[in-house]
């Protein structure tokens, strides 16, 4: 007990590079953008920088900041309850860099800022709506904070002209720390079912730590999750390993075997998502602007 667990051989793999690559990253330095892909350091970085099948470079770009207002124990983000204020510029400068920038598919991300009025709802649809103006043609997900579930917040993002909306729900129900986060994503779920359209929603679930010891059987509260998320209208779902930041956040409980997501995988598309990815290295919109790409603009 208390000891950490070994990372197991599937967990180091070679990161694979591909073509758009070096080009992207020589071309970041001077544009002043964030990308949680290098920040995080992210493993799938090569392939989704370098495109893969259909050649759709992908990147999730970090806005509002870097200092978020909450502390969730397995997240390394820098927190304070007064981040700096918002840069009034940052829609505008943001949207023209990665309208330069050159890719297929952005993610536009942000920390959760409870200190403003609608959470930054709005900051993120000025971003949309400018990406939009400069460069019609790409693609745009946004991946929200829970906006507390207000209503107003979410619909506005919702409607900005985006073409994925993305959240991530971490964990089954039970395991949420806070049951009060999991009644705002099922608002959430709800204010993005009425605002549907020609919209996909995707949704990322970080599983196992804790799972088994809490459960006994994982699966069985990972699929009624799975359900009441396919039933929600829920098009996309991304489950992956959680890997604990550094030695002060939430340990690793269990380093869940690639046969174990491949069964995942499974039971996701038994339920009738259009797409699930399950892996130890699938991140949040893993691979989505190919699947987008190749699904649904035709
Ligand atoms: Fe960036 Fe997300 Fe791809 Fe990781 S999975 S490299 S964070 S776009
Ligand atoms: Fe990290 Fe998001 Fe939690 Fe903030 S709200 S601490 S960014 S997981």
């Amino acid at each position: 007990k208390g000891e950490r667990l070994r990372l197991p051989p599937w967990l180091k793999t070679e990161i694979p590079m591909g073509k758009n690559y070096n080009k992207l990253k020589n071309t970041l330095r001077n544009l002043n953008l964030h990308t949680v892909c290098e920040e995080a350091r992210c493993p799938n970085i090569g392939e989704c920088w370098g495109g893969g099948e259909y050649a759709t470079a992908t990147a999730t770009i970090m806005l509002m900041g870097d200092t978020c207002t909450r502390g969730c124990r397995f997240c390394s983000v820098k927190t304070a309850r007064k981040p700096p204020p918002l840069d009034a510029n940052e829609p505008y400068n943001t949207a023209k860099a990665i309208a330069e920038w050159g890719l297929d598919y952005v993610v536009l991300t942000s920390v959760d800022r409870d200190d403003l009025p609608d959470g930054g709802a709005e900051h993120f649809a000025k971003t949309v709506s400018h990406l939009k103006e400069r460069n019609p043609k790409i693609l745009v997900e946004c991946l929200t904070p829970d906006f507390r579930g207000d209503l107003k917040a979410i619909e506005k993002v919702a409607l900005s002209g985006l073409d994925v909306y993305a959240h991530n729900v971490e964990t089954v129900p039970e395991l949420q720390s806070v049951k009060k986060n999991y009644t705002r994503a099922n608002t959430l779920i709800i204010i993005l079912k009425k605002n549907k359209q020609k919209r996909l929603y995707t949704f990322d679930i970080k599983i196992c730590n804790k799972c088994r010891n809490w459960f006994g059987s994982v699966d069985r509260a990972l699929a009624c999750e799975l359900k009441a998320l396919r039933e929600a209208d829920v098009d996309c779902l991304t489950l992956g390993q959680y890997m604990q930041p550094t030695k002060r956040h939430l340990k690793v409980e269990e380093y869940i075997t690639p046969e174990k997501f491949k069964y995942r995988e499974k039971v996701g598309n038994d339920l009738g998502f259009h797409y699930t990815a399950s892996g130890p290295l699938v991140r949040s919109s893993y691979k989505a602007g190919e699947f987008f790409l190749k699904n649904l603009v035709a």
